[in-house]
């Protein structure tokens, strides 16, 4: 019972993973590709930005350096220079002459003599040479925040180009909208980062400075170049919802496709489950799910002329795969050794349809045994109780055995059959003459009918021409005071050979075909009870 339950569980676990794996890697798959588009557009956004910036910071460079050669004179002289350069140049805002502590000159407000870190805002400069950096405002518009561009000039000064950062923060929203990423933070050399922060900020107004709220979101994209010496870098964090709403579009897009592939491999996992099922499992499941069902063919008596009983043949019928042929499962019944089961259940299945037919005393009802069955200690209570349970009926049951496999234990075999016969029951070699079943079967047990192979009986011919082996083996059967059963019957000619010989049963198509027991019961009482063949049939005999 555990062990049904264990192997219940495991295969239901396999479908599970069958269904449940591809479902799990579409999700996760598509959570993938996800954040692989927003990283690669990040990439993409980045790059982008990253090269325009360092575009305006060479312009202003060239800004810076065309005033340079001057940058030793006094302010006087140079303003005027400087002024016009600031006001042809792209980006630039202002340009400024740097001495060791203060600004010595400004386009903008000529000589103010502004201390160098008011200018910078507080900031320290990189040693002397080119340097990059960003302030938060500058003492022209000291709300503003502002990207220094320095170049080295003549006299240990400096050329500074203020570029206005708007161009910079607009170029990043340009290129990073707010409903594509979180938050964009650019970093040109030193001081603060510049960020652009998207609804719920202040994007352009975001002074540089300090870390941003946002710092927790997932970033998507990190580009640093180096130019000379500076460091720019761009870092691009992604939006949630943006990233769960390119998910939503994929999983919609295959969720679908992987589901129809989950059904598909769930379908494939059961077929194979149920191909893999060892035969022996197959039966005992089909014997506990009721698949089986037993059919009667019909015994003519040549002496009454009527139905005098019937061999119980064993069908199968398996759901949604049809009938299964008695030699295949009974073969495989015998090889994986559950063969007695199978009989045991035949016998009980018997003995409930022999209790739907009202049979006249003396019905000879012909049962199948294997020879596993006949030499084991089972055979004895397993026929006596279904005797006693058909009991008072009148019913003759006889034993047919047939040597498809071999009887192992031919003393207990002998034994049993001894004993049942004691108790009344008759015993029928089946399939005789056949390699199934030779003469040393007539030689170790005990029998009261020979049963003629269909082989046999296919002899006969329509011209009576005598079938040599077939006389013989009535003669043998004669002379072993053994009944007779002919099988396979299939035609009038087959029919009235057997009959004229002293054969006592006809068993075939040519009298009837197996039946369901309902089926078999009505029958029994309607033609079975009727003269065979039909005056008819008779008097086109007769004719003839
Ligand atoms: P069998 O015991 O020799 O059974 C007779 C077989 O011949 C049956 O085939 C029957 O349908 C078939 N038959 C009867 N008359 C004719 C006919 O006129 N023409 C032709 N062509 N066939 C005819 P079935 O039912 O397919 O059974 C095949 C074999 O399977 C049986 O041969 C028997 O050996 C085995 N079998 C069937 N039921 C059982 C069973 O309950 N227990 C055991 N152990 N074996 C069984
Ligand atoms: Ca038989
Ligand atoms: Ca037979």
């Amino acid at each position: 019972m555990l062990a049904r339950l264990a192997k219940l569980a495991a295969r239901g676990l396999v479908i599970a993973l069958a269904a449940g794996v591809p479902l799990v890697l579409c999700v996760l798959l598509t959570r993938y590709e996800a954040v692989r588009i927003g990283r690669s557009e990040a990439a993409l956004a980045s790059n982008f930005v990253v090269n325009q910036v360092m575009a305006i910071v060479e312009q202003a460079r060239d800004a810076a350096r065309s005033v340079a050669p001057h940058a030793g004179a006094p302010c006087e002289t140079l303003s005027r220079e400087l002024s016009l350069a600031a006001a042809t140049q792209p980006y630039v805002r202002t340009l400024n002459i740097l001495d060791s502590d203060h600004v010595a000159c400004s386009s903008a407000t000529g000589n103010q003599s502004i201390a160098v870190e008011t200018f910078l805002n507080g900031n320290v400069r990189t040693p002397r040479g080119d340097w990059l950096m960003i302030v938060p405002g500058t003492p022209l518009v000291a709300n503003r925040p502002a990207l220094l561009v320095a170049v080295r000039a003549i006299g240990g000064r400096n050329v500074v180009a203020a570029v206005d950062s708007q161009y910079l923060l607009d170029l990043l929203h340009a290129a990073a909208p707010h409903n594509e990423f979180r938050q964009a933070t650019l970093r040109v050399g030193t001081g603060p980062a510049l960020h652009e922060i998207p609804a719920g900020g202040d994007p352009a107004r975001d002074e540089a400075g300090g870390d941003s709220p946002m710092e927790s979101a997932p970033l998507l994209a990190d580009v640093r170049r180096t130019m000379d010496g500076s460091v720019i870098e761009l870092r691009l964090q992604g939006l949630p919802e943006r990233l769960n709403a390119t998910w939503r579009v994929l999983l919609f897009r295959y969720l679908p496709w992987t589901a129809l592939l989950a059904a598909l491999l769930v379908w494939l996992v059961y077929r194979v489950q149920q191909s893999r099922r060892s035969r022996r499992e197959q039966l005992l499941r089909a014997i506990r799910a009721g698949e089986f069902h037993v059919e009667y063919q019909p015994l003519f008596g040549v002496a009454s002329g009527r139905c005098e009983g019937a061999e119980a043949l064993l069908r199968w019928v398996r759901p949604g795969i049809g009938t299964v042929r008695p030699d295949e499962f009974i073969q495989a019944a015998e090889e994986e050794h559950v063969i007695v089961p199978l009989t045991q259940h035949l016998l009980t299945l018997i003995a409930q349809d022999v209790m739907k037919w009202a049979t006249l005393p003396g019905f000879h009802l012909g049962i199948n045994f294997a020879p596993e069955h006949l030499s084991s200690e089972a055979l004895l209570p397993d026929v006596r109780n279904f005797t006693r349970s058909i009991g008072g009926r009148g019913i003759e049951v006889v034993l047919e055995i047939t040597e498809r496999s071999l009887v192992r234990n031919t003393d207990v075999a002998q034994r049993n059959l001894v004993a049942l016969r004691r108790d009344g029951v008759r015993v029928a070699i089946d399939d005789f003459g056949t390699g199934f079943c030779s003469l040393s079967y007539l030689e170790k047990f005990p029998f009261d009918i020979l049963k003629i192979d269909r082989g046999f009986v296919l002899t006969i011919d329509a011209q009576e021409r005598s079938a040599v082996v077939l006389d013989s083996i009535i003669g043998l059967a004669h002379s072993l005071d053994a009944k007779l059963v002919a099988e396979g019957v299939a035609s009038q000619a087959q029919f009235d050979y057997l009959c004229a010989r002293g054969t006592n049963w006809i068993q075939g198509f040519f009298y009837a075909k197996p039946m369901p027991a309902d089926d078999f019961g009505r029958w029994y009482r309607g033609p079975g009870m009727a003269p065979f063949p039909a005056p008819v049939v008779a008097a086109e005999r007769e004719a003839t």
